[in-house]
């Protein structure tokens, strides 16, 4: 499951299951609608991913679930950061 966390504050977070082993950037980035979830945190966020999101990602997906079906992540195609 993907997550929107900024770069400045909350860059490489840790999920209780989940390992995040890499970000790709929203399409629009840094202008995008994607935003940090962390509440009081009003910064542009990168989308977080686990390994099997970044081997689906170096296949061409570009679309992402978050941890709840209120949204879905579109990524650009800049490539992985690690
Ligand atoms: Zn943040």
């Amino acid at each position: 499951m993907a997550l929107g966390r900024c770069l400045t504050s909350h860059a490489w977070p840790k999920g209780k299951k989940t390992d995040y082993v890499g970000y790709v950037r929203p399409a629009g980035y840094p202008d995008s609608a994607l935003i940090c979830g962390i509440p009081d945190c009003n910064r542009e966020a990168v989308i977080w991913l686990d390994t099997g999101e970044v081997e689906s990602y170096e296949k061409g997906n570009r679309i992402f679930k978050g941890p709840s079906h209120f949204t879905k992540m579109k990524a650009n195609g800049e490539g992985v950061f690690k």
